[in-house]
C-alpha cells in the first residue's frame, strides 16, 4: 500500500503539468512529443487594405498548430483635401456621403461668400461704365450660383436694387419695372417691386 501511493503521485504531478502546459501553449499534446519536427509550410504576405486586414509572410506547421501568423489591422480610408478628395478615398475611390454633404455644404458657403463680397464692392450706385460694369459682374456671378449657393447669398436685395438705380440713372428708366428717373425713390420697396418684375421678366424670357 504504502509503495504504491508513493510511485503514483509524482506521475499525477507531472501528467498535470503537461496539460497545464500545453493548454497554455495552444498546442496538442502530440506536438510535445520530443521528437516533433515541424513540418513548415510558407504563406505570403497579404497588405491590408482600407477595409480588410493584412499580414507578413508567415509560416505553419503541417503536423501541429505551430504558426507565425500575425494580423496587420485594415487600414481605414484617407483622403485629400481638396475636391472632390475630400470625400473620395484616396486608396479605394470610396465616396464617403457624410464627409461629401459637408464639403458640399461649405462649398455652398464660400460660393455664396463670395457673390456676397462682389455686391458688397459695387458701392454707390452712379451712372458711370466703371459702375455699370462692377453691376454686370455681380450680376453675372450670382445668375451663376445653384439655387441652393443662392439662398446663402444675404444681399440680393442690394444688387437688384444697384441693377435698377443704375439703369434709371444711365438710361432714365428701368426696363424691368418701368420706374422713370424723376419718380425714382429708392430704398426697399422698389427693389422688391424691382425684383418681383425682373424675375418674371426673366421667367418669361426662358420660355
Ligand atoms: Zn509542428
Ligand atoms: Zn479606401
Ligand atoms: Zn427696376
Amino acid at each position: 500500500m504504502m509503495k504504491r501511493s508513493k510511485i503514483q503521485k509524482p506521475v499525477s504531478i507531472l501528467l498535470g503539468l503537461l496539460i497545464v502546459l500545453s493548454m497554455f501553449a495552444g498546442l496538442s499534446l502530440s506536438a510535445l512529443a520530443a521528437d516533433h519536427v515541424h513540418h513548415l509550410v510558407d504563406h505570403a504576405a497579404q497588405s491590408p487594405t482600407c477595409t480588410d486586414i493584412g499580414w507578413a509572410a508567415y509560416q505553419t506547421c503541417t503536423d501541429c498548430d505551430y504558426s507565425t501568423f500575425v494580423e496587420l489591422p485594415a487600414t481605414g480610408h484617407s483622403y485629400g483635401t481638396k475636391g472632390e478628395l475630400r470625400y473620395t478615398c484616396l486608396n479605394c475611390r470610396f465616396v464617403n456621403s457624410a464627409l461629401k454633404a459637408q464639403a458640399q455644404k461649405a462649398d455652398d458657403e464660400a460660393a455664396a461668400a463670395n457673390v456676397t463680397a462682389i455686391i458688397n464692392a459695387i458701392g454707390t450706385v452712379d451712372d458711370s461704365d466703371a459702375c455699370g460694369k462692377r453691376i454686370d459682374e455681380a450680376s453675372v456671378a450670382y445668375n451663376r450660383l445653384t439655387d441652393a449657393q443662392k439662398a446663402l447669398v444675404t444681399n440680393a436685395d442690394t444688387l437688384r436694387q444697384a441693377e435698377h438705380q443704375y439703369m434709371v440713372l444711365r438710361e432714365g428708366a428701368c426696363k424691368y419695372c418701368g420706374e422713370k428717373h424723376d419718380s425714382s425713390i429708392g430704398g426697399g420697396i422698389t427693389a422688391i417691386i424691382h425684383t418681383l418684375l425682373y424675375h418674371l421678366l426673366h421667367f418669361f424670357g426662358k420660355m
